[in-house]
């Protein structure tokens, strides 16, 4: 069925293993960035609710999810991946319903990860080991210790909209993998996937209580209500580093982990000897997929003089190139942005930008289509270049499909540059030349660096930012180290 063909749904919390409705009795509604009309009705959480969402976790720790053997939740959790992966058109209609973005983006990238994010750490968590030490007691004796993981108890699952079942089941996953329970927040903008998932985990069996959803804002509604309740254990949250910064006063309050994925003014660095093909292509890739809506994505490309002039032409081309449509529309290569806010919010960049002087390489503006699609947030791929490194068109995350190309003579020049921002998240290296794509890349001051390519995951390794990027670090056996509790059992023998 065509994304926009399913009108007006309600999405109600999701509590105790139940649809139900919010005991606040308030509902907001859910706009389409692509039509602008209201396509469905959200049931807004209010004190009462997350009280409820919470404790059903808390006491499902205590339930037959708590008494489950590694193997057999590890199992469950195989279970569910597979039963996201015979519902994917469900998801994928959700996805695109709530978020607007090509069909294709979301049936590769996004509805994917949302099976896998259960199915590698279903393997991870069975594999986990333990330390082991022998120490030598004062009377001569010895004694043994070993390590052990528990499950940390109650998470608050805190999501954005950009990739809404992405980013949720990438916690939510190693979360349950190592035994916790959990309530989501997901953004109020993109509330459908974590709903379905509701449905999804009752299908497999998954006990009542250990994924619970809620719906609503953050300050002063669900957001800050779950981040302030005292039986939740941690806090696991992605989005903007000023939500970032609220939640960890909220956190503060009973002194609970917290682990932050934030956002990224990430610099893309071009080398002369970079095969220039493949450097336009990924650049296309790291500053226009998901409409510029990506934590990971570029708005600062550095280019090496001798190829400046031809990168720049270049870009410009592939940009004004891009077809702009929603989910089905033909040749479809950017979607709308995720609601008029946003828009607007990026729009006062584009006129920033002007103001400060920047040449306006291509876009600028929003688009005209005389078509159906002039209800939607679109907004034109942007290129600048000539500003100064101090204008916040270079220092502030824009979130938009937008970058601002800058000319570099050395190699240490550009490494500056990169690092001169408040953010680390990550940063795109390309060159032919491997040692210096050795020597510069863990100069770089972020969490990921990527050489000759961008965004390709190995979900094993470590993901996240540095500086105003993030705290601690998910991803493999980072994610098991925060969803998990170690004690160390020391026997005198
Ligand atoms: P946001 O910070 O506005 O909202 C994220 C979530 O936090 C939403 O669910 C929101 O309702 C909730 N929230 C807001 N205020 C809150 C409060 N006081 N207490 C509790 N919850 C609160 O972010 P967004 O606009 O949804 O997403 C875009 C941002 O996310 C960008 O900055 C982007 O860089 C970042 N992001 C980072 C990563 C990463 O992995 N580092 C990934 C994706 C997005």
């Amino acid at each position: 069925m065509n994304s926009q063909a399913k009108l007006m749904v309600e999405h109600q919390l999701f509590i105790d293993g139940a649809h139900v409705p919010a005991l606040s009795g308030r509902t907001f509604d859910k706009i389409s960035p692509v039509t602008g009309a209201v396509i469905a009705k959200v049931h807004e959480a209010g004190r009462e609710d997350v009280d409820r969402a919470v404790r059903a976790a808390k006491a499902a720790l205590k339930g037959p999810w708590g008494k489950l053997t590694v193997n057999e939740r590890a199992a469950l959790l195989q279970e569910l991946s597979r039963a996201i992966e015979a519902r994917f058109d469900d998801f994928l209609e959700a996805e695109l319903a709530d978020t607007g973005k090509p069909r294709s983006l979301a049936r590769m990238v996004d509805i994917p990860r949302g099976g896998a994010n259960f199915s590698t750490f279903a393997d991870m968590i069975k594999n986990l080991g333990s330390e082991f030490f022998q120490t030598s007691t004062p009377d001569g004796g010895t004694a043994i210790n070993y390590g052990t993981h528990r499950p940390k108890g109650v998470i608050a699952v805190i999501s954005p909209w950009n990739l809404p079942l992405l980013l949720m089941t990438w916690k939510v996953g190693p979360a349950l993998a190592c035994g916790n329970t959990v309530v989501v927040k997901p953004s109020e903008i993109t509330p459908a996937s974590a709903t379905l998932l509701g449905e999804v985990m009752n299908s497999v069996g998954i006990p009542k209580g250990v994924y619970n959803v809620i719906h609503g804002f953050g300050p002063e509604s669900a957001g800050e209500f779950l981040t302030q309740h005292p039986l939740v254990d941690g806090i696991t949250f992605t989005g903007e580093t000023r939500t970032g910064e609220a939640i960890m006063k909220q956190a503060a309050v009973g002194l609970r982990d917290v682990s932050f994925e934030m956002g990224g003014k990430n610099a893309a660095i071009v080398f002369a000897d970079a095969d220039l093909d493949k450097a336009i292509a990924g650049t296309m890739q790291s500053v226009f997929s998901n409409c510029g809506q990506v934590c990971l994505g570029t708005e600062r490309v550095y280019v090496q003089r001798p190829v400046y002039d031809e990168f720049v032409a270049r870009l410009k081309a592939e940009a004004e190139a891009l077809v702009m449509g929603g989910p089905d529309h033909p040749g479809v290569g950017i979607g709308p942005l995720i609601s008029d806010e946003h828009r607007e919010k990026v729009l006062s960049y584009y006129r920033l930008a002007e103001a400060e002087g920047a040449k306006v390489v291509t876009g600028g503006g929003v688009p005209s289509f005389g078509d159906a699609r002039d209800a939607g947030y679109f907004i034109e791929p942007t290129i600048w270049t000539g500003l100064p490194e101090t204008s916040p068109i270079l220092r502030e995350e824009i979130f938009g499909p937008c970058c601002h190309i800058t000319p570099f003579d050395t190699e240490d020049e550009v490494i500056a540059l990169a690092n001169d921002n408040s953010y680390g998240l990550a940063s795109a290296i390309w060159t032919q030349d491997i040692s210096r794509a050795h020597r510069v890349a863990p100069q770089i001051e972020v969490g990921l660096v990527w050489v000759n390519s961008w965004f390709l995951r190995d979900l094993r390794t470590a993901f996240g930012g540095s500086k105003s990027s993030g705290i601690g670090r998910e991803g493999g056996e980072h994610s098991l180290e925060f969803y998990t509790e170690r004690a160390n059992i020391c026997v005198k023998l």
